[in-house]
Order: structure tokens, then sequence, then C-alpha cells
């Protein structure tokens, strides 16, 4: 395994990679990987001849007071967890960007709800940093994860709009033991904020519980939720068709129910599959 830092050096590779007819895979990350961007790699290890993580701490998708200048680094670590997954480069460039960039990468509707809602912009910059990932790695597939299941769709919307020749796949939300939905941001929280945390996946279970007994009235589902959240402030908690992501009143398919809170000074999202029976 490598580690290459700049632009130039990762397309010479991806270039020499091209001319040996090799499939490319790709997990596009914020570094300080756990588990959950490890389930990613195993994922598409079997599915590529040469496996490229990215670590770039994003700034076009950090709002002005969120937590660009905090977000926790450990590139020496990364690299452990990713040589343990079989992967061939990781790429953690320090001049991604053109100086000049005037290009934004936007997508509609998909982004109006939800994360997109609670953070004007970040979408955006979500999108406009896979788009030039996308073309600075050309992948054949890329995997990104359900834990930030708006993101997927929206990328999924991206490539789609945009024609790029690279298959998504999504990869399942990836716990902690007691449920806490696996995040870098985790570890900002004291030992008295995780216990609280731990009150997302609770709401979310209370939820897919009430629906599999055979509760069909959303807003009734969103009370069952919602009674179990000890969050500090609440961004949304929704239940969605998993498509659209737009809010259903009632529980007439399989759904989505995800929600986005505050403990303390950290944002943690978390959703579940609804089933519908
Ligand atoms: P991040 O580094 O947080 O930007 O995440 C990079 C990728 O890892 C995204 O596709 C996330 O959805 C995915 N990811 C983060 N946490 C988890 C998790 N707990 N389970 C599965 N995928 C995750």
């Amino acid at each position: 395994m490598e580690t290459l830092t700049t632009v130039a050096a990762l397309r010479e590779r991806v270039r020499a990679w091209q001319t040996e007819g090799l499939r490319v895979g790709f997990v596009p990350t914020m570094g300080f990987l756990h588990a959950g961007h490890g389930s990613l790699m195993a994922l598409a290890r079997p599915r590529c001849d040469r496996l490229v993580v990215s670590i770039f701490v994003n700034p076009l998708q950090f709002g002005p007071n969120e937590d660009l200048s905090r977000y926790p680094r450990d590139l020496a670590g990364d690299e452990r967890l990713c040589a343990a997954e079989g992967v061939d480069v990781v790429f953690a460039p320090t001049d991604f960007y053109p100086p000049d960039r005037a290009t934004t990468v936007a997508v509609a509707g998909l982004t109006e709800g939800l994360c997109g809602a609670a953070r004007p912009g970040h979408f955006d910059g979500v999108t406009t940093v896979v788009a030039r990932l996308f073309g600075v790695v050309q992948p054949q597939l890329a995997v990104f994860g359900e834990k930030d299941f708006q993101q997927l769709a929206v990328i999924r919307r991206m490539t789609t709009d945009l024609g790029l020749p690279v298959e998504i796949v999504g990869g399942p939300l990836i716990r902690d033991p007691d449920g806490l939905a696996m995040s870098s941001r985790n570890t900002y929280l004291s030992a008295d904020e995780r216990s609280r945390a731990l009150s997302l996946s609770a709401a979310l279970r209370a939820v897919v519980n009430a629906a599999t007994a055979g509760e069909r009235d959303v807003d009734t589902l969103r009370a069952a939720g919602r009674a179990a959240l000890q969050v500090d402030r609440l961004d949304y908690f929704e239940i969605v068709d998993p498509g659209t992501l737009a809010p259903l009143a009632t529980l007439d398919r399989p759904a989505r129910v995800l929600v986005a809170g505050w403990i303390g000074r950290t944002r943690l999202i978390d959703n579940m599959a609804v089933p519908w029976i």
C-alpha cells in the first residue's frame, strides 16, 4: 500500500492501471477511520482489481459555524486500517482543488429536506468534491455508506444525471455493540453525552418496533420515536420514502426513518429501514 498526496501522483498511478485494463474501486472518506469505513472497503475489495481510499476533509461541505477546524485526524491510524483491508492506494491530497476553482455541482430536489434544510450548502459541497474525486480517481465502482442515507441518494442522482461511468454501491450502516452508529464525530462525546447519544438509535428502534407491531399512522410512529430522544436540539425526525426522501403520512410502503440531532456541540445522524408488513 502507498499513500499519495498530490493529484498528479494519483493521476499517474491511475493511468498505469488503466493501460493494464484494471478495474478501479473507490471509497471516499474524511479520515479518522473506523469499522464503518472498513466495511465499505471490504465491500469494494472483491469487486475491483485496485482499491483507492481518499482521505480529505472537504472544506466545501462545512458551514461557517461547523466543526471543520476541529474535525479529528489520524493519518497513521487510517493507513493501518486501510492496509488491513487490502487497500492499494490511500489518496490524502494536499492540493485537491484548483486555486481558481469556479465550478459547483448541485443536485436539486433530494437535497432540499433533512440534512439539506439543516445545513444549507452542505450537499453542494458533497457533490462538488465527489464529482472532482470521480474525475481524478476515475473509478469504475464507488462505495458509500447508508449511514449518510440522503448523501447516498444524492450521489446516485448526480452520477445518473451527469452520465458518469461509475457504479455506485451502498453499504449497510455499522453500529457499535450498544447500538450507536459509528461516526468519526463520536470522538467528541463525553461519557454522559455518549450515553444520551444512544437515544438516537433507541428512538429509531421504537419506530421500527411500532411499525412491526402494525402501526401505520406516521404521526403516531414519529411520536413513539421522539419520546425516546434525549438530544439537546433536534434537527429532524422523519419517516420518508426511501427513494424520493419525501415524508410519508401513512406507512403504505417500506420506508426509512431518519434522525439528526445535537448532543452538546456534536451533531449526530442515524437512520433505519422501517418494514412494511
Ligand atoms: P465520512 O468519513 O464520515 O465522510 O464517511 C465516509 C463514508 O463512510 C461515507 O460513505 C459514509 O456514509 C461512510 N460511513 C461513515 N460511517 C459509517 C457507518 N457507521 N457505517 C457505514 N458507513 C459509514
